[in-house]
């Protein structure tokens, strides 16, 4: 059995300007090496849970273990916090918005520099962490401000994987990228996760849900409303209008045709190549 990555007990979290709870007794184990999707609507709590995970803020009550030993709770020294950083890489939504230096290669090292790694030990980290994001070893001497809005996107990635962080948070990795870019950057967080990285994307996209996790965690209010796997997920259309989340297309595709009497065996189909095979396996069935 995989280890627990992060461990979340009774946690409880108001924004010191404010009287309301943003999270409400959330409990939650996130393994080593899952893919795990946080969704909900705005509001929700989710950049909440996500920045407690990585210790940015501390929690009002309850307690968090993040990897092996690393507690954090009310009580906890801020100066404790930054060693969470070491463990958890944090991209946030729009991350090139804070690239800032002249070159690719120093906009990445400013991670590893703060860390305070020799020289060697960081060109070595700049240089896998761009081919971990499949960008040219060339780009190093350019601006990051000459790239387009893809390759910006992949520089920032970088800047955080150059700290070998065992999990990745990602607030909407996607967000406002093109089919082609959106595409190959899921492809490089799925790479990742198989390589050993634990995995957790915060997303409004139901395919990437469908696609990509192998846990996913709905909130809803401040509080986890669905801790399961998307295919259990999937399976209560009731509950996720409720929740006001829709359905992945190819699960809905599933349930036209059952509401038409063509009952595939796999009724949550999670993606569209399974839903082919299932809609070709039916009408074999039909036909014998
Ligand atoms: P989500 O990421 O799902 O959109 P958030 O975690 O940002 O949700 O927000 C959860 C709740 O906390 C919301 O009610 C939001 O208004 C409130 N909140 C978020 N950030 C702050 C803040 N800096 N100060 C006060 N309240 C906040």
């Amino acid at each position: 059995m995989a280890k627990a990555a992060i461990t979340v007990k009774k946690l409880h979290y108001t924004y010191p300007n404010s009287t309301n709870e943003a999270l409400h007794n959330v409990s939650l184990t996130i393994k080593e090496q899952e893919f795990v999707a946080i969704i909900g609507q705005t509001g929700s709590g989710k950049s909440t849970l996500v920045s407690l995970i990585d210790g940015l803020i501390k929690p009002s009550s309850g307690e968090l273990n993040v990897v092996a030993g690393l507690e954090i709770n009310a009580t906890t020294k801020t100066e404790y916090l930054s060693k969470i950083h070491h463990q958890v890489g944090f991209v946030f939504q729009f991350p090139e918005q804070q690239l800032f230096a002249e070159t690719v290669a120093e906009d990445i090292a400013f991670g590893p520099h703060n860390l305070g790694w020799p020289a060697k030990k960081i060109e070595k980290a700049v240089d896998e962490a761009l081919k971990m994001v499949d960008l040219p070893l060339e780009l190093k001497s350019h601006s990051p401000f000459a790239l387009s809005g893809g390759q910006m996107r992949r520089v920032a990635i970088a800047g955080v994987l150059a700290m070998d962080p065992q999990i990745l948070i990602l607030d909407e990795p996607t967000a406002g990228l093109d089919t082609q870019a959106t595409n190959d950057l899921l492809k490089l967080i799925k790479d990742l996760n198989e390589k050993g990285t634990t995995i957790i994307m915060v997303t409004h996209q139901m395919e990437q849900v469908a696609y990509y996790a192998n846990h996913v965690i709905a909130m809803s209010n401040g509080q986890v409303v669905a801790d399961t796997t998307p295919q259990q997920l999937f399976r209560d259309a009731q509950r996720l209008k409720k929740l006001s989340l829709t359905l992945p297309v190819s699960v809905e595709v599933a349930q036209f045709l059952s509401k038409d009497g063509i009952t595939l065996k796999n009724t949550e189909p999670l993606t569209l190549d399974v839903l082919a095979d299932e809609i070709a396996e039916a009408m074999r069935r039909k036909r014998k």
